[in-house]
């Protein structure tokens, strides 16, 4: 059995979520080779080399891979996927873009979000929300998976010493082109990959209240993230945004304020190691899945807190 894991990179830094999509593969068993897919991307294949488990790095390097088009990249991992038992990329917007894709270019079914391997054609993965998880067996002859990074925890990035392969392939499907991309900037962590989320609802009030929560993330080295009613108010921009339809994070220590715990944001924070909320409500349902509630307004409690960090 061999593996073939798509590198979730920006052509420079091979993004944290490939090292969970490979622990993925380790569990699935055999071997595993990366697939670097980019325009100089050269420092992320060598990046990949040294990722513990991995065997071989292929790097197909192309302008027409620059900007990971899925037009352009799925034909490239269905021509070289299609020799391999598994085909796993991170169930990022890249991989959910490109992988549907290879799966109907091989004709096979996709597994989308596994969040645990059973064997090596079994996986589990959360349906209605997270409310359930499905038990999935594929009888399929290359199985197609995105991987939720937050159910594997990551492999090391170092350790690893594979061999780097060019690989010459090179499709532009001419069907789409890139014409530019704005890209938030903060100095604070990435929500996915931060190890403490400090999150704000609409028990915030406004934007500017907010303040509150970056001065309390920034002692914490944390990254700040939203309901879904805190985005949609205008407080803060969607990409801030935690839940079934935001960002699904799973940080050492996840920080609720003003929020009142609907499932639809559970769905992307309850498999958080440490959940703590604060909330004036003591009967708000976040309280049921918070291992430490404090029942307070936060805007005496958030203040007082981050004067004690
Ligand atoms: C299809 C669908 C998808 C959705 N996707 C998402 C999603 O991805 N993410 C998401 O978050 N939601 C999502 N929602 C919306 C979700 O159902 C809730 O509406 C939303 O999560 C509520 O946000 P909230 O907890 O900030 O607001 P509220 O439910 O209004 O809660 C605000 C809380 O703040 C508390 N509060 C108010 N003032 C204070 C104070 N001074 N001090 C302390 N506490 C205070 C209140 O007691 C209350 O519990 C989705 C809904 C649907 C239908």
């Amino acid at each position: 059995m061999t593996i073939l894991v798509i590198a979730e990179h920006d052509n420079k830094v091979l993004a944290p979520a490939t090292l969970n999509t490979v622990a993925a593969a380790a569990k699935i068993g055999g071997d595993i080779h990366v697939l670097v897919a980019g325009q100089g991307a050269g420092a992320v294949a060598e990046a990949a080399a040294k990722v513990a488990g991995v065997s071989k790095v292929l790097l197909a390097d192309n302008a027409a891979y620059a900007h990971q088009l899925p037009e352009n990249v799925a034909p490239l991992v269905a021509e070289l996927g299609a020799g391999y038992s598994h085909i796993l990329a991170a169930a990022t917007s890249n991989g959910k873009n490109i992988l549907p894709r290879v799966a109907a270019q091989l004709d096979v079914d996709q597994i989308s979000e596994i969040v645990s391997v059973e064997s090596a054609d079994t996986f589990k993965r959360p349906i209605y929300a997270g409310n359930a998880i499905a038990t999935v067996q594929s009888t399929a002859a290359v199985k197609v998976i995105t991987v939720r990074a937050t159910g594997f925890d990551p492999v090391a990035a170092e350790g690893g010493s594979a061999a780097v392969e060019a690989v010459a392939a090179a499709h532009d499907a001419s069907t789409s082109s890139f014409v530019g991309e704005e890209l938030a900037k903060s100095d604070r962590p990435e929500l996915t990959a931060a190890k403490i989320v400090v999150s704000g609802g609409r028990g915030m009030q406004n934007g500017d209240n907010f303040k509150h929560l970056y001065a309390l993330a920034d002692k914490l080295g944390a990254a700040v993230g939203a309901s879904r009613a805190a985005v949609d108010a205008g407080f803060v921009p969607n990409d801030m945004q935690v839940g079934q339809t935001g960002k699904i994070v799973a940080p050492q220590l996840y920080i609720a304020v003003g929020i009142s715990g609907a499932i639809q944001h559970l769905a992307g924070m309850k498999d958080s190691k440490v959940i703590v909320a604060i909330n004036k409500d003591e009967e708000a349902p976040i309280f049921q899945v918070a291992d430490y509630g404090l029942v307070a307004d936060l805007f005496e409690a958030v203040p007082e807190l981050e004067k004690l960090v």
